[in-house]
């Protein structure tokens, strides 16, 4: 199973979520929230070959935390992932919007002088203004909105752009979203949790609970389970196996 955007350093107890994971063969892009969280994140998931790992400035934490953009941009030689980054346009947020634009270039900006990176990439509420930035930065590698929530018209731009998505549970239980994932190109596709922020009956849901999404994807696309999870793992290796030719310095 594969859980494409998961906060595993934000449950109350990580190193029993890695070893889950472990566990069960769960593949996993451990998203961080802090360019701050990354060196504990890395003793975390240190010889967990499922595990990747990226470095993020979260949208809602740019308004304080903006002054870490430095030390994001230095990990980003060190990942070929990046991510959680983006825009929100939420109502606390819209008045940073301008901060959020101009670190999330930035961040876009050192992707391309990388040479690419994965990118996993918040949308709420300013669908329009990060594909802006995305079609400024085409160089930055491989964009995979995350629990994209914009129009069937903003849906098509980021497909035109070449974006992936990771379509998760929650997601899946709205009549907009199932709308959108049934429009989305079945090979651009990847699962996800966003956990521990998605709970279920007052629980965070876990990494391989990424699976519910399985059989709602299977009805959005009059597909059996299993032929969704085959294209899922599909997805999956064709994007990893995309993101090995970006390169890293460590
Ligand atoms: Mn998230």
């Amino acid at each position: 199973m594969i859980d494409f955007h998961c906060h595993i350093d934000l449950y109350p107890d990580p190193a029993a979520v890695v070893a889950g994971c472990e566990k069960r063969g769960t593949y996993v892009l451990a998203v961080t929230t802090t360019p701050r969280a990354w060196e504990g994140n890395l003793a975390l998931i240190d010889g967990k070959s499922r595990i990747r790992l990226s470095p993020g400035l979260h949208p809602e934490l740019v308004p304080e935390r903006h002054s870490e953009l430095p030390i994001l941009l230095n990990l980003i030689s060190r990942s070929r992932y990046v991510g959680e980054v983006g825009i929100d346009g939420g109502p606390s947020l819209k008045q940073h919007i301008q901060l959020q634009d101009k670190v999330f270039r930035a961040t876009l900006s050192e992707c391309a002088r990388r040479g690419g990176r994965v990118i996993s990439i918040h949308s709420r509420g300013a669908p329009t203004q990060v594909l802006d930035a995305l079609e400024a930065h085409r160089g930055a590698g491989i964009p995979v909105l995350h629990w994209f929530s914009g129009s069937q018209r903003e849906l098509a731009r980021a497909i035109q752009l070449g974006c992936w998505f990771s379509v998760g549970p929650a997601m899946l239980k709205s009549q907009k979203g199932s709308l959108l994932a049934q429009q989305m190109p079945r090979d651009r596709v990847l699962t996800e949790t966003d956990a521990p922020f998605v709970q279920h009956r007052g629980q965070p849901l876990m990494p391989w609970d990424a699976d519910q999404a399985l059989s709602t994807l299977g009805s959005c696309w009059d597909e059996t389970t299993d032929a969704v999870l085959s294209q899922i793992m599909k997805n999956f290796r064709s994007l990893t196996a995309a993101a090995q030719l970006f390169e890293t310095l460590a």
